[in-house]
């Protein structure tokens, strides 16, 4: 195969052109099916949202989805790689709402259940080409056409047979729970969900109220604090702490009760003074408790109702030291009903309005601070404050959370705790931090999961109720529809709802009916491995053999939601955990280090970007970026460029061989071996030893997930390649007399630039697949094996390490005392002269030095004697006539005519003195003082010099 110079293209080119040859080439495909079936490496693709927008987060999961896979492909592995949808659950409600012009579920009611039920089908049907487009574009190599849906039918019939094994197994049961509740979604949500991104808690200010709650029999009112004015209408009780100190107190013609240690804090006016004030009497919490008090709002809630308690969680730190209770609003007030069997008493339904009182029909987020105010006007709620803190909103809506005991089904995390966290010792975490931390404690604190979601669309959870004639309830868990056809007789096309609710069966004459509650669409993520099988039903044998899945990536938000959800399923169903390697990313920032927003305008569209410096340098910078080790990164164009600017470096040293392959008709004979035996120049000797050794280094630590140290030495090997082989070597390629080492120096950079193709394949597909399809003609680089790392000449290595120290050494004191490195000096004294690398040859060159001398430390002779000046003036001439060469557009090896002219006496003798040099250097067959066809004048140390020349 020869060569031809000037063949190298743009990266906008090649990456647009090479997608569309691995489609034609179907190299992907083949990447997969030339694997052993037996040797598979299992990826467990995350799925989308599907009606989502690619952005930077998604392209970074999907860089690193494909640069993984690539790698283990290379390494033999068979790797699947299958697309997938997340198409259920409030994303994709809200998403249809929206569409609809509906915004809460009561509306969605009036707008017909079947008929919104076909709308959320088609929106998730219609996805646009944009995630395929850009999945190309990134260079990802993934199956878009076998791409599962989690609204399949079969996928849905996974998601059945996995609850039925959990509630058979007792994993599952149905309970009421104060739950995390957004009213206009009508749904309860899981405190993950809720806390899996940062925003969901945002500051807000509340009316925080003091309400008079007067003893029976008594006038005197208990002072209690709530920052929740809004269940003051569900209020069932009171509670004090028995220990502390209680005070009567007379204010104006009143008398209250309130804790001692908080009277000055809580007996001032609106402007914070203190009010006038007598105290009566103190007693201890103690006496308080077990007295009744009347109803706030007059409605009586029964026995039990309207008493004091004793609770341990009442402190003296802030509000009066005596608590509001509504049960059915508050995790502890609802924990203590449930211990002491005080009524909980629900006043608002599922949307948020009230169901009784004065405020029948209004929204408690609308109400609320009327509700205060209005109290306050009556003299029930004594003093109203206003405070800031921060409340939790619903993550897809924005609307404010309500903490709300609500009846759902459960799956028990708490029975099961020990085996997860057991289980989480043979999972690989990249970075390993994870594991142990945000991991284990999401492990540790997690409360039972709340599985069941009042909503439509999404898979129907899988119960039917009946009771029987004494008025018993009994349910019936369904695993499959041959199950519920068995019992129905019917079989439908769609089991979402509406259709699945209409089925209906009896068993031993009690007649069932659905619930009408969908599972939690996080059930149906971590169902993800097997369900994409949809397994048990079918594909068995392979779910088993490629389970657990060798590899996850998602960013750190998915620790608390996928990863730990896939984990609470396999070890519920299967006793172990999912997925055996799990890297966690950070979020790419916008280049202000804030969240990337369009409203801040503070980042680059991924296309433009990649349009603008190819979409490898994109995917090289973030894989190298702290982003690969769990942290955040504001993303800058400007370090995409510099990427990008260093990358091009392969292509320089690409163009460079290709210009002297063709001029000496150098040919590659398809021999990609190990070159070494034959090398006998310590330069080739060294970039081969150095690209085994950026081969080790990569495999090393690709091996264990650790992506930025895998990528960390390409770049200064690429360094290595461009700024010391090819360019020390640079004379080599051109001088005729040598054909040995000539011919070496093309073997060894030819060999050399193979082999990083190969390395780099799985970082930047496109420019590793341009590069070796350039030199080698083959079909891919991504159908080749990982290199066999050869031998590294360790003696080589170390001894040019040490004479590139010498040289960085001295370069630095040049620099530091302002003497050009034209200017040749007399020596420089060094400690050593290499074994296996001839130091002399490098300094001299280097360093632009005449001798070499051994000893003691380091040092530069500086002194500049007339001679040594003359020669610097002849070097600046040469670099003169270069640039005039090159601006009067001749090749690098045309032979020219040459004059140069000068009043300086200095330069006219360091001219004559250094001509054969110069000619030599420049090419020039003579140097005279005639007028050529291209003239410049030049400053050569402040001296006008007149260069003319044209071609011979
Ligand atoms: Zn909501």
């Amino acid at each position: 195969m020869k060569f031809k110079a000037n063949t190298r293209r743009r990266a906008l080119e090649y990456e647009k052109d090479l997608v569309q040859q691995w489609k034609k080439n179907k190299t992907f495909e083949k990447s997969i099916d030339q694997r052993p079936a037996d040797n598979s490496y299992v990826f467990y693709d995350g799925p989308p949202f599907i009606s989502g927008v690619p952005h930077h987060g998604t392209l970074l999961s999907s860089i690193v989805k494909d640069a993984v896979p690539r790698y283990q492909t290379m390494k033999g592995k068979r790797v699947e790689r299958v697309w997938g949808w997340d198409c259920h659950g409030l994303p994709a409600e809200r998403y249809t709402e929206k569409k609809l012009g509906l915004s809460s579920r009561e509306e969605v009611i009036e707008y017909g259940i079947e008929k919104y039920i076909i709308a959320c089908r088609e929106n998730m049907v219609q996805t646009s080409s944009l995630w395929e487009d850009t999945v190309d574009r990134v260079g990802r190599w993934v199956d878009f056409k076998g791409a599962y849906k989690t609204m399949d039918k079969e996928y849905m019939e996974s998601v059945w047979w996995a609850f039925k094994e959990l509630y058979e197994k007792g994993k599952i049961y149905e309970g009421e729970k104060v739950l995390m509740y957004c009213t206009l979604d009508a749904t309860p949500l899981s405190k993950a969900e809720v806390t899996m991104d940062a925003g969901a808690y945002q500051d807000v200010t509340d009316p925080s109220v003091f309400t008079k709650f007067k003893l029976a029999d008594e006038d005197v009112s208990l002072l209690a604090w709530t920052t929740t004015p809004w269940t003051l209408p569900a209020n069932t009780a009171l509670a004090v702490n028995k220990d502390f100190d209680y005070v009567e107190v007379e204010l104006d013609g009143e008398r209250l009760i309130l804790a001692k240690d908080l009277v000055e804090k809580v007996l001032t006016d609106a402007k914070h003074q203190a009010l006038e004030y007598t105290i009566i009497r103190t007693m201890k919490g103690e006496e308080l408790v077990g007295k009744s008090y009347e109803p706030l709002l007059g409605e009586d809630r029964g026995a039990n109702a309207h008493k004091i308690w004793h609770a341990d969680y009442v402190s003296a730190d802030d509000g009066s030291g005596i608590v509001h209770i509504a049960p059915a609003y508050g995790e502890e007030d609802f924990a203590m009903a449930k211990r002491e069997k005080i009524p909980v008493v629900h006043v608002i339904d599922e949307n948020g309005d009230y169901t009784e009182t004065e405020w029948k029909g209004e929204n408690v987020w609308a109400i609320n601070k009327t509700i205060a105010k209005t109290l306050h006007e009556r003299g029930t709620v004594w003093k109203i404050d206003y405070i800031r803190h921060s409340y939790p909103h619903c993550h897809r809506c924005g609307t404010k959370l309500m903490y709300r005991a609500h009846p759902s089904w459960f799956m028990d995390i708490d029975g099961q705790r020990e085996q997860m966290l057991e289980q989480n010792g043979d999972i690989n975490w990249f970075p390993s931090h994870v594991k142990k931390g945000r991991f284990a404690k999401t492990i540790e604190q997690a409360p039972d999961w709340n599985l069941s979601r009042d909503r439509f669309w999404a898979t129907a959870m899988p119960v039917w109720k009946g009771v029987d004639k004494s008025g018993k309830e009994h349910v019936k868990v369904i695993g499959s529809y041959a199950e519920l056809k068995e019992l129905s007789g019917v079989e439908l096309e769609d089991y979402h709802r509406p259709w699945v609710d209409d089925v209906t069966f009896d068993i031993d004459g009690i007649k069932y009916t659905r619930t009408d509650k969908v599972m939690d669409s996080w059930f149906e993520a971590g169902s993800m491995p097997f369900a994409q099988f949809h397994y048990p039903f079918e594909n068995k044998q392979k779910f088993e053999a490629n389970f657990p899945g060798d590899f996850i990536v998602e960013y750190i938000g998915q620790v608390r939601a996928w990863f730990y959800y896939m984990h609470s399923m396999s070890v519920a169903l299967f006793g172990e955990n999912s997925f055996k390697n799990v890297i966690v990313t950070g979020n790419v920032a916008g280049n202000d280090g804030r969240k990337m927003s369009k409203s801040y305008g503070n980042y680059t569209d991924p296309n433009e970007l990649m349009d603008k410096f190819s979409a490898d340098s994109l995917r090289f910078l973030l894989l190298q970026s702290p982003l690969l080790n769990g942290e955040d990164f504001a993303l800058q164009d400007k370090d995409v460029g510099d990427v990008a600017r260093k990358l091009s470096m392969i292509w320089n040293m690409y163009d460079f061989f290709t210009m002297y392959a063709e001029v000496d008709g150098w040919e590659f004979t398809g021999d990609l071996s190990d070159p070494s035996e034959q090398l006998e120049n310590p330069l080739d000797q060294w970039i081969v030893s150095r690209v085994h050794q950026l081969n080790h280094e990569v495999e090393k630590h690709m091996d264990i997930y650790d992506i930025p140290n895998a990528i960390d030495p390409i770049l200064p090997f690429i360094e290595d390649a461009s700024n010391w082989y090819v360019r020390r070597s640079r004379r080599r390629f051109w001088k005729s007399g040598d054909d040995t080492d000539k011919n070496n120096a093309y073997r060894t950079l030819h060999y050399v630039l193979v082999q990083l193709a190969q390395i780099v394949a799985p970082f930047t597909p496109f420019l590793a697949e341009e590069l070796y399809q350039k030199l080698t003609g083959g079909e891919s680089v991504h159908l080749l094996d990982w290199p066999q790392a050869g031998h590294v000449n360790e003696l080589v290595v170390r001894d040019m390490e040490t004479v590139r120290e010498y040289v960085n050494q001295s370069l630095s004191i040049r620099a530091k005392e302002r003497v050009k490195i034209r200017q040749p000096l007399a020596s420089v004294t060094v400690p050593t002269l290499g074994e296996f690398v001839n130091f002399e040859d490098i300094l001299t060159e280097e360093l632009n030095v005449k001798k070499v001398i051994r000893g003691k430390e380091l040092s530069l002779d500086l002194a500049i004697t007339p001679s040594l000046k003359r020669e610097g003036l002849s070097r600046e001439v040469v670099r003169h006539v270069q640039s005039a060469r090159k601006a009067a557009g001749l090749n690098v090896d045309d032979r020219i005519k040459l004059s140069l002219q000068t009043d300086d006496d200095e330069l006219v003798s360091a001219i004559k003195e250094h001509a054969s040099t110069i000619a030599a250097e420049t090419l020039a067959d003579k140097i005279g003082d005639a007028q050529y066809a291209h003239e410049a004048t030049v400053k050569v140390e402040g001296v006008d010099l007149i260069v003319t020349l044209e071609k011979s």
